[in-house]
């Protein structure tokens, strides 16, 4: 390789490039928005005066990738978690509050004490889940699951539709297993939750352009590609809306844009088609002291509710329900919740501002993951990136890496692996607490 032209500065493109750049490749990396992170990022808002996120993103310890990234970018403090793995939640219906409590070995003996699993509850409702694992390809994760059952309303459920951004009578099931593997599975260390500590582009964004830029990588903003030239075997030309590259003999690109991006520029390869909303509130309020990180919202609109530094903000997955509703009509609904989540006065209602991602993630139904393309395409110089490839995951932040990642690696770039233990040891310091802006 001498050049590799990195398209997309999302999170798959930057991980591509960094893995590329610090293995001494001449790296440009494109990106047609004026800022990059993609769907991760953070901006100014000027209603409410304040930087929010485009969304609530939650990492786990165990999202292994995102933790090698955080750590090549020298941002691992930069994020902030609870002490140990607690998922505070709370039943809007009957007002019962709990904390999720797995215990940090593989041995699941948290399912046995009453105080640290579901209320409601029964040691059997756990193993019967164990089911999951045997779920084929077509099927959703209400048809691996008991949906009757009070561990599928309270723990199952919202879950699953914060992981996969499907319903549940859609979502496939592979996938859940997926994520269950690489977290319950692996023990409560795997699953200790982690946040940024100031906002997405602090942690994940600003961090890698610092040591793009140190490795000499060329990053150009506001440069959209519009065609790519192709031989039968290989890419030769990519148009950008500023002017034209021609590729030589021994360059390759990585195309990690989104998938209707993808499926524009490359007709004839199978990409993901439907795709699922996601509804964020931000209100400017301070939570008490002392109060979670987040908390996790059964029976009501909000599903989880995140305490940041200036705002609360609230997200809801698999939102397409909402999006021809009014913002007006949105914020008091849903600040509804969040009050009685924080142990707030409902009025007078704060600042607000509602964000609408209609096409925030590729729906994770059984037909939509068998159309994930692989890393490798026909044109051997050319290879996909995204959360949208076929990574065994649903569209996160570990899959988003992860796919970064294996492109670079089919470049020549080697994956470097990291021990769940070397992960829990880079994240210690985590626990100093966010702060808030009183
Ligand atoms: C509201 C919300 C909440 C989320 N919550 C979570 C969470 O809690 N946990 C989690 O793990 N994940 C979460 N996700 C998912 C996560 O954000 C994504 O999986 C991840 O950011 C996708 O990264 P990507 O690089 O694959 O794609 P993108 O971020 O979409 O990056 C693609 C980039 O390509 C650029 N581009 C597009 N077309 C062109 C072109 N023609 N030329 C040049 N550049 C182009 C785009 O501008 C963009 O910057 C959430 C997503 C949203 C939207």
């Amino acid at each position: 390789m001498t050049r590799v032209h990195v398209v997309g500065a999302g999170l798959a493109g930057l991980a591509a490039a960094l893995r590329l750049a610090e293995r001494g490749a001449a790296v440009v990396l494109h990106e047609a928005g004026r800022q990059a992170g993609g769907r991760c990022r953070s901006y100014f808002d000027a209603s409410l005066g304040c930087r929010i996120d485009n969304g609530n993103h939650l990492l786990i310890v165990g999202n292994t990738a995102a933790m090698a990234y955080l750590y090549a970018i020298g941002a691992t403090d930069t994020m902030t978690s609870s002490d140990g793995a607690a998922y505070p939640f709370v039943d809007l219906a009957t007002g019962e509050r709990w904390t999720l409590r797995p215990n940090s070995g593989r041995v699941p003996w948290w399912i046995f004490s009453r105080g640290r699993r579901v209320p409601g509850t029964r040691v059997g409702d756990y193993i019967r889940a164990l089911g999951l694992r045997r779920a084929e390809t077509e099927t959703t994760v209400s048809q691996s699951l008991d949906p009757e059952g009070v561990l599928f309303r309270r723990l199952w459920q919202p879950l699953a539709v914060a992981a996969l951004n499907t319903e549940v009578d859609q979502g496939a099931a592979t996938l859940l297993n997926r994520v269950l593997a690489e977290s319950f599975a692996r023990g409560g260390s795997a699953c200790r939750p982690l946040v940024p500590r100031e906002g997405l582009s602090e942690s994940l964004i600003d961090p890698a352009l610092a040591r793009l830029g140190a490795l000499g990588v060329e990053v150009r903003l506001g440069s959209r590609l519009r065609a790519i030239a192709r031989t039968e075997s290989r890419a030769v030309g990519l148009d950008f809306d500023d002017g034209q590259i021609e590729l030589e003999e021994s360059d390759a690109v990585i195309l990690a844009v989104t998938a209707p991006v993808a499926a524009r520029l490359l007709p004839g390869i199978d990409t993901p088609n439907e795709f699922r909303a996601i509804l964020n509130a931000h209100y400017r309020a301070a939570a008490p002291a002392g109060s979670p990180l987040f908390i996790g919202l059964v029976g009501g609109s909000a599903e989880w509710v995140f305490r940041k530094r200036e705002v609360l903000s609230v997200t809801v997955s698999a939102a397409d329900r909402f999006m021809d509703t009014a913002a007006e009509e949105l914020a008091p609904l849903l600040w509804r919740d969040v009050a009685r989540a924080y142990e707030l006065p409902v009025d007078p209602m704060p600042p607000w501002q509602i964000v609408k991602e209609r096409r925030a993630t590729f729906a994770a139904t059984p037909a939509q993951v068998a159309r994930r393309p692989k890393t490798r395409t026909p044109w051997a110089n050319l290879m996909l990136a995204g959360d949208w490839t076929d990574t065994g995951l649903p569209a996160t932040i570990e899959g988003a890496i992860r796919s970064g990642f294996a492109a670079a690696e089919a470049l020549g770039a080697p994956q470097k692996h990291l021990s769940l233990a070397s992960v829990e040891a880079m994240v210690a310091p985590a626990r100093r607490p966010v702060a808030t802006r009183d």
